[in-house]
């Protein structure tokens, strides 16, 4: 099928290809291509999604196969030359003048992207540029294989691993001679660093962690580095990150320097106050367990007192807590939101093909009109060979069909929640409803966009930009109404005590300041070395360990060549996660917050869920249904548009002025003086 798909499409590319200079027109070369892009994306994802949910093997190995197959036709297709110079023929005849908005956008894009490519300067560099985006490639593939295929591991005996539960010790593999074996895989990473009360035991797994493929990835970091400047400057670019943020929000790397800075400097007082509490409670440690107290705070320290503090000062009991988050009541309680905010029904297909007796498709119609906009499907569980994260695939974009009738959006939640058994159900962290409130909110994202063209459909945004949707909802899961519509204890059906609630909701403040400046830490590195060739990760990391969070990197060690999202299409984006944070607290302080989180002022008789037959009445909200005004107007501004507009203007329109940085600074517990932007 993938050859197939490959042909049919180099056809049509083939065909506008041909086209003679005074034959081209939006039909035939514009329309032609953005009418091929939609069957492509269609059938390609089709190919290309089994690989990370099919439960059979021999369809997974396939899939992977087809998806090696289409990434190298990508690259072919993206290069065509001939197809470019019909476009600027296109832009340059008077038809293109009168064309609709997003067609014109359509236009400028295609022609964007070419110039990105090259494809406007010599020949000579084009095939330069070819070679050098095929190397990256590889180089990508290889850094995350070799971090994915790592199978170190350190062998501890039980005491060794004192403070970890029971239930963890069990579960590790033994030596020959007994000893437990410790991965440097998550599932026994950060369980080790947060509870295991040995230090000693903490520093060897540190070291090993942030040295994994040391050799290996430290060549691979500096061959990418240096070939993605290289492409950078055959375009005309001074440095790769300016080559990638052109693309952004933030447009050039002096404005992410300047956001970066001026909010390390903000941070900076509250990491000072955080490291005191976490030496004085690792002195106290010291004493206890009759160890020698350095009066430092080591790499390997951080995550164990972070986690004390958690304990103590926040005093949350993760275990208790999730007792009142049995997946089936987060389930009904999260959707039921979400239908109520962005005016939507949703409706469970009995009898759906799905690709494992697991997995959920529903329909989701506009709750006014009716109208079906689009599918969803929930696969919540894991299971042998499936991807292991959590996260939204698009299946099909919501966007305009050849015949100008429009295609229903489809996407998929894929994540990897405790699976029910016969006599417990699944039990979720808060953390894990966090990460579901934040992938269900890419899915609203995907299927409530209506774009013409495919390219700008769903969360086809800015990249600094695609997280803020959903982290904008991850705010839902910290708040007293939404928290107790969605638990209720798994035994007793009781709601969460106040007590317990009033904790969990203060807990959001616990470490911000010393995560947050590692977060720094990681998006100063990405953009060190990707505009100063010359850097090297070893020694910027360390530096900016010393400067920015005040907790010293462990020497021998070399975190970036551990840095997979530096190799994962993150290269000098990784700044993305805290930049459209600013924009996810601002429309929920700025709009929700006021408006109300889930009931709206109804300042008439109309309302907008139940037309005028709601109880809705003057100032009353209505107490039947919740009319979701803001919700709605959140669905309209800020997810409708999909890419077919800037994310600036989205905002503008949303929020009724520029953006401000001021609810972002309050939630990380700063106080807030001046109204700075970052200039977007
Ligand atoms: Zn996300």
């Amino acid at each position: 099928m993938a050859a197939e798909l490959t042909e049919s499409t180099k056809l049509v590319y083939d065909r506008v290809g041909a086209q003679e200079r005074g034959e081209v027109s939006y039909e035939n070369t514009l329309k032609a291509l953005a009418d091929v892009e939609v069957e492509y994306t269609v059938r390609r994802n089709m190919l290309d999604f089994p690989q990370h949910v099919s439960p059979c093997k021999a369809i997974r190995a396939a899939s992977t196969e087809a998806d090696k197959k289409l990434s190298e036709f990508d690259v072919e297709m993206s290069m065509r030359q001939d197809v470019y110079q019909r476009i600027v023929w296109l832009q340059e005849k008077a038809e293109s003048a009168s064309l609709k908005p997003e067609a014109k956008r359509y236009l400028e894009r295609l022609i964007k992207l070419g110039k990105r490519n090259g494809l406007h300067l010599p020949e000579e560099t084009q095939e330069k540029i070819k070679a050098i985006k095929k190397k990256l490639s590889v180089l990508c593939i290889d850094f995350n294989k070799n971090l994915n295929e790592d199978t170190t591991f350190l062998p501890f005996s039980r005491e060794e691993l004192g403070g970890l539960p029971e239930d963890f010790l069990n579960s590790l593999e033994k030596t020959e001679d007994g000893k437990l074996k410790v991965t440097l895989k998550y599932p026994h990473y950060f369980p080790l660093l947060k509870k295991c009360y040995v230090p000693e035991t903490r520093r060897k797994v540190e070291e090993m962690f942030n040295s994994r493929c040391k050799e290996e990835n430290c060549l691979i970091l500096k061959e990418l580095v240096d070939l993605r400047a290289q492409k950078a400057s055959l375009l005309g670019f001074s440095t790769h990150a300016d080559f990638v943020l052109e693309m952004n929000m933030a447009k050039s790397s002096r404005t992410v320097a300047t956001f970066l800075d001026e909010l390390a400097q903000k941070l900076k007082p509250l990491g000072e106050k955080e490291r005191a509490v976490i030496l004085d409670l690792k002195k106290k440690e010291c004493e206890k367990r009759g160890l020698e107290f350095d009066n430092r705070i080591n790499a390997w320290d951080m995550r164990y007192y972070m986690n004390q503090v958690e304990e103590t000062k926040y005093s949350v009991d993760q275990n208790l807590l999730k007792e009142y988050f049995p997946m089936q009541v987060v389930t009904t309680g999260l959707l039921a939101i979400y239908q109520e905010l962005l005016g939507l029904t949703f409706h469970l297909e009995e009898k759906a093909q799905v690709w494992h007796e697991d997995v959920q498709l529903y329909t989701v119609k506009d709750a006014s009109s009716g109208e079906t906009i689009g599918k969803f499907y929930l696969d919540l569980y894991p299971r042998e060979g499936k991807y292991g994260h959590a996260a939204c695939f698009g299946l099909q974009p919501g966007c305009l069909l050849p015949d100008s009738s429009r295609q229903i959006s489809v996407a998929a939640m894929v994540a990897n929640f405790t699976k029910p058994t016969p006599d417990a159900p699944s039990l979720l962290q808060h953390d894990e409803v966090e990460t579901y409130f934040h992938e269900f909110g890419h899915v609203m994202h995907q299927l409530c966009s209506q774009a013409e063209f495919a390219m700008f459909s769903g969360t086809h945004v800015e990249r600094d930009f695609v997280e803020a949707p959903s982290q904008m909802l991850e705010n839902w899961v910290w708040e007293k109404e939404p928290l107790l519509r969605m638990s209720r204890h798994y035994k007793t059906g009781s709601p969460i005590p106040d007590e317990l609630l009033e904790k969990l909701i203060k807990s959001r403040q616990a470490n911000t300041g010393l995560f947050n400046l590692r977060q720094i830490v990681l998006a100063k590195v990405d953009q060190a070395l990707h505009t100063q060739t010359k850097a090297d990760p070893v020694e910027v990391f360390a530096r900016l360990c010393e400067e920015v969070l005040g907790v010293p990197a462990t020497p021998g060690t070399n975190m970036p060549a551990t840095f997979g999202h530096l190799a994962g299409g993150y290269d000098a984006q990784y700044y993305g996660y805290l930049w459209s944070e600013v924009y996810s607290m601002d429309m929920f302080h700025t709009r929700f917050k006021q408006e109300g989180i889930m009931n709206c002022k109804v300042r008439t008789g109309f309302c907008a869920w139940l037309g005028w037959g709601g109880q809705g009445r003057g100032s009353q909200p209505c107490s039947v249904c919740v009319c979701p005004q803001v919700g709605m107007d959140y669905r309209n501004c800020i997810l409708r548009p999909g890419g077919s507009v800037d994310a600036s203007d989205m905002l503008r329109k949303f929020l009724g002025r520029d953006p401000k940085q001021d609810a972002f600074l309050a939630s990380k517990g700063l106080k807030v003086e001046s109204n700075s932007v970052p200039s977007a």
